[in-house]
Parts: C-alpha cells; structure tokens; sequence
C-alpha cells in the first residue's frame, strides 16, 4: 500500500498522545525541513544521512519528554566508518546534528556504519552548570535497540521507539510508561506488540492520527496538538569566544598572524564568526585580568 501526507501541518511536527484506559504514553514526528537543513553542510554518502536523519528524530522524542528547559545531546562514537555522530535537541524542539566518517561508506547497517562503540546521552538544564550524561555500549543491530538498552540499563521508564529516514524525511515513534502512574505489564506488552507490526513506509508516509489508527484501533488514544520542530543552531559569538580563550593565547595570536584575522565556522550550520585583532586583543584581556585575580587570591 503506498501512503502520502499532503497535510503541510504534520511536516516538522511533534505530537503527544496518550492512552486513556492504560499507564502509556508516546510520541511522533515527522522531520522534513529540519532533516533536510542538517544534510546542507556535507555531502553526506547516503547511508550515513539515513542514521543522520534517525538520530536527529530520536533526539526530538526524547528532548520532548524532558520536564525542564534543557537540552539533549546525543553522541554516537565508534570504530566503523561513522566515527562520530552527534545531534542536539533543546526542550524548545530546536534540533542540529552531524556526523564525520572515513573512506567509502557502502550500503551498511547500523552496525556495519559505526562499528563497536559508545552511545552517549548528555541531558543538560538551562542555567544549571552540572549536567547528566550516561554513557552506554552501541548494542543491538540498529539506534532504537541502543537507546533502548540505555533505558533498560540506567533503571530509566521502559521506553522503546520506531525511526525511519528517507526520501526527505525522518519519523520516528516513542512509547514510555506513564512515570506516575501504576505499572502494567500487560498493557506495555499489548502497546508495544502492536507497534512492532509498524512497517517503515507507514512510519514515514502516515500523519500521527493515521498511524494511531492504523496501530491501535482497539484503544482509546488522545492525540494532543502539534509542536513544530526546526533546525536551529546554538552557535553564538560567547561561545566561539570560550572556545578561543581556552586556545590560549599564544595559540590565537599564531593564527592572527598567520592569516590576519581569526575565522571560525560553526560545524554545525556554517555560521562564520569572524574576530580581527582587536577583538582578539580585548578577547583575551578580559581573561589576564581573571588570572591576575586568582594569583592574588
Ligand atoms: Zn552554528
């Protein structure tokens, strides 16, 4: 069967839904201009835009659970040809990602891209400087087992989730049990059987309310209003600033006279920030004047 969502309102869209007779929750999204944004910097080999863009999908489910203005960080490190993928989704739905490999990446799995390795959650609260981050071996033949042998591991709620990407867009499904509610094996089983019969096209091509139909006609399910998810970087002069002075110096003055000035482009969405000798200059007497505090003291 082929499906196609024409409705322009479920394209970048996040929604809740709930099951009103059972302790699940989930979530669903449709990544479209937001996938797309990301795979703009780098000619991305195909299989590496797919974990790119599934990523990029779990990270807007997740970030979406958080109950505080935060950010997640998903970072993915290995030994195959994706050496290093990492994705960032802030509570507001603001997603940036990207990924770095070597060589020629075939047509490879999940496991055959990054190898063995590591899948590391960072969650960070605004103006909060500690931040939680666990870090859990790649398992399982595909992203969604990795995350959720992390939720199986940390004691976290039981959770799992769906995640496709291709022909220009991402989606992804997550369930979780209710956090306060009273646990029930039997419904988690029921809900998440149900779900495992999703096939790839259907989580790609149906709306929210379709696929909700599709997968759980028998349940009572409350599907709340859409949140639009976008590209948008974090990137800013402050933190280009931080970076340089933790350069050092002597190592920012090298480049300043080497080129005439400092540029640096953002990885993440080619922002360049661009810092001449007197920035450079005031950049770092800021930080003399820190340290001649700290030798007082
Ligand atoms: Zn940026």
């Amino acid at each position: 069967m082929f499906y196609h969502h024409d409705d322009m309102s479920e394209h970048d869209t996040l929604r809740r839904f709930i099951f009103e007779e059972l302790p699940v929750q989930g979530r669903h999204v449709h990544l479209d201009a937001t996938w797309r944004a990301a795979l703009e910097r780098q000619d991305y080999p195909a299989p590496v835009r797919a974990l790119l863009g599934e990523t990029m999908a779990a990270a807007a489910l997740l970030s979406a659970t958080l109950k505080f203005e935060g950010n997640i960080t998903l970072q993915i490190q290995g030994a195959g040809p994706v050496h290093l993928l990492v994705v960032q989704c802030t509570s507001g739905l603001k997603l940036r990602g990207l990924a770095r490999w070597n060589g020629e990446v075939g047509a490879a799995d999940f496991r055959g891209l990054v190898g063995d390795g590591r899948l590391t959650m960072t969650i960070e609260q605004n103006g909060k400087a500690e931040r939680y981050q666990s870090i859990v071996p790649l398992e399982g033949d595909s992203l969604s087992a990795s995350l959720e042998s992390y939720f199986e591991r940390s004691e976290q709620l039981a959770t799992r989730l769906w995640l496709t990407a291709g022909d220009g867009s991402a989606s992804g499904l997550l369930l979780q049990v209710m956090p306060d509610r009273k646990a029930d094996a039997d419904a988690w089983q029921h809900v998440t059987v149900l779900s495992d019969t999703l096939k790839q096209s259907e989580l790609t091509g149906l709306s929210a309310q379709e696929l909700l139909r599709r997968l759980y006609n028998e349940d009572d399910v409350r599907l709340f209003e859409g949140a639009p998810v976008a590209f948008r970087c974090q990137c800013s002069r402050d933190r280009i600033e931080d970076t340089l002075r933790s350069l050092g110096h002597a190592e920012v003055d090298s480049i300043l006279r080497e080129q005439g000035r400092v540029d640096v482009d953002c990885e993440f969405c080619g922002k360049r920030y661009s810092l001449d000798a007197v920035d450079i200059e005031s950049l770092f007497s800021g930080g003399l004047h820190v340290s001649a505090n700290s030798i007082k003291h």
